[in-house]
């Protein structure tokens, strides 16, 4: 059995399944993040219960921002200064595996990417972009068929954009002001419109989504010029309004004139901007790959020994949707 585990900033969502199946939890566990100690003893009941399973070999843990996700670093594992009650500095990676199992530890939007990537809207292509775009603004990347993962980083939800020609707003991000997150995330339009995306009025609503489509596209746009992402998925609950996908699409050739890579200059935006299949489990679910990846790589591997892994090696690169080979827990 190996273990997932996706602590997010409002909900923690833990999966078992079967080594050979990352993609299919055998059970599902959500539960809202409260404080780490009552949170970490919650994850280790339901790691208990995989245990009554099937002994757990493995765990994938994908973690709220910022994290330390470099494994080089003396702070891997941590989540480092977060303005969230009580989470600043606490280790996760250690604290969740005291039986020192094979871990593998990313931030939760690398591990949406890598589920989306594997399993979900990103398949068949190899190099994604996964967006989050809720309280703050998240990008994970897979590029060649590899992670970017490492200390605090990407961190494109603060890239600096062009303001819209009718946006008077300031922005609400605390270091920056209009920065992406700080126009576009869910509290930035909450601020400015005083509703969200979907409560806002008919008259006011073609105009907010035209304006929040404009500067998604322009992460989009971004991501596409400097790294060559062939699909963007982008979830989180802005992006269930209805409207918001759909603006974002039309707005992304607006930007790019025919210009750069293919995916921007001439592929359908409504093939290139897709939302997420993998249903509120994209993170899991990439968690889950992540351990099954490190029994894959060293079968022998003693649980008691094993020391904490990375998230995936160069010679896995490129692999799709292919979920590992048959091996048992
Ligand atoms: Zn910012």
């Amino acid at each position: 059995m190996i273990v997932g585990v996706e602590t997010g900033g409002t909900k923690v969502v833990c999966a078992a399944a079967r080594p050979e199946t990352p993609d299919v939890p055998v059970s599902l566990h959500r539960f809202p993040t409260s404080n780490p100690r009552d949170t970490i003893e919650e994850v280790h009941a339901f790691i208990r219960e995989a245990e009554a399973i099937a002994p757990v070999r493995a765990l994938g843990l994908a973690a709220f921002g910022p994290v330390d996700a470099d494994p080089t670093s003396p702070t891997f594992g941590l989540i480092t200064d977060t303005p969230k009650a009580g989470w600043s500095n606490v280790d996760l990676l250690r604290d969740l595996n005291r039986t020192n199992l094979p871990a593998a530890f990313v931030s939760d939007v690398t591990a949406a990417a890598i589920g989306e990537f594997r399993f979900g809207a990103g398949q068949g292509r190899s190099s994604i972009g996964y967006v989050t775009v809720g309280t703050g603004v998240g990008v994970g990347l897979v590029l060649n068929g590899a992670a970017l993962s490492g200390r605090a980083w990407p961190e494109a939800g603060h890239l600096l954009v062009r303001r819209h020609a009718d946006d008077d707003y300031p922005g609400l991000c605390p270091f920056h002001g209009d920065c992406l997150e700080g126009l576009a995330s869910g509290p930035a339009i909450q601020a400015r419109w005083d509703a969200d995306l979907s409560s806002l009025p008919q008259e006011v609503r073609p105009a907010a989504l035209e304006m929040i489509g404009f500067y998604l596209a322009q992460l989009v746009s971004s991501l596409a010029l400097t790294v060559g992402v062939q699909r963007v998925v982008l979830g989180g609950g802005v992006m269930l309004a209805p409207g918001v996908l759909t603006a974002t699409r039309a707005a992304l050739p607006l930007l790019a004139r025919n210009y750069g890579p293919t995916m921007l200059a001439h592929d359908d935006p409504d093939d290139v901007l897709l939302p997420p299949t993998l249903e509120g489990c994209s993170g899991v679910i990439g968690a889950l790959s992540l351990a099954a990846d490190l029994l894959q790589e060293d079968p022998q591997v003693s649980g008691a020994e094993a020391p904490h892994r990375s998230i995936t090696s160069s010679r896995r690169a490129g692999r799709t949707s292919t979920p590992p080979a048959s091996r048992k827990a």
